[in-house]
């Protein structure tokens, strides 16, 4: 498949990596239709994450079709469109269970690794396997909120005591796609909600490197950029 890759900071470039396999009997295959720009992003691309490596992956907002699933797989079925949040849930976790997605408990592929790092592992996020192959920075002190947030998960409190945890990622705990995305869809069903306003810049994937260089500068005051295969 066709994917736009980190090649070094600010290098980017389209290529042609091997298709997806099914692994895991959870697992779907989606083809995508529709990606776009996240702010994210663009701290991979500036280096900020001294674990990249060339050839990894970039893009974590995106919908599609289901084109295969994982025996297991009852919720989703080959030719349905969907709208896939950046964090990956079971559905099954206690987290997943409270509406709190993007701390699912079970689809990290390297909790070992972030946990220390960020004092407690987020759920698993498309292409950000980079940010977990390995500790990089000194730890932090684990700041007052995200103690007071732990206190309301058992399982949260027992990992800081093993690992002297540093550090919670902030923006993860309240990244909830899995819950929001559904009623988005019903306010942009009745046009209360106007999402492709934000769309700004279309570009073919090929055009990936342009894409997020405009975006990454605002320029012609680009808001989103979004790729079609
Ligand atoms: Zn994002
Ligand atoms: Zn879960």
């Amino acid at each position: 498949m066709r994917t736009l890759c980190w090649n070094g900071v600010n290098d980017l470039g389209v290529e042609t990596v091997a298709d997806p396999e099914i692994l895991n009997p959870n697992d779907a295959i989606l083809k995508v239709r529709l990606s776009t720009t996240c702010g994210s992003d663009l701290h991979l691309i500036d280096g900020l994450i001294p674990t990249m490596r060339e050839g990894d992956v970039l893009g974590h907002e995106f919908m599609g079709e289901i084109v295969d699933v994982g025996a297991a797989v009852t919720k989703v079925a080959k030719g349905d469109r969907v709208v896939v949040p950046s964090f990956i849930s079971c559905g099954r976790c206690w987290y997943c269970q409270h509406d709190l997605y993007s701390l699912c408990d079970t689809t990290h592929p390297k909790l070992e690794l972030q946990e220390p790092l960020l004092g407690y592992p987020t759920a698993g996020v498309y292409a950000y396997f980079a940010c977990n192959r390995r500790l990089c920075g000194r730890p932090r002190p684990i700041c007052p909120r995200a103690l007071r947030e732990h206190r309301l998960f058992p399982g949260a409190r027992r990992r800081l005591r093993r690992n002297r945890a540093v550090h919670f990622q902030r923006c993860a705990d309240r990244l909830h796609g899995q819950a929001y995305v559904p009623r988005l869809l019903e306010h942009a069903q009745r046009g209360e909600l106007t999402p492709a306003s934000l769309v700004t810049h279309r570009f073919s994937l090929e055009d990936g490197p342009t894409g997020y260089d405009m975006f990454k500068h605002k320029e012609d005051g680009c808001l989103r950029a979004v790729f079609t295969p």
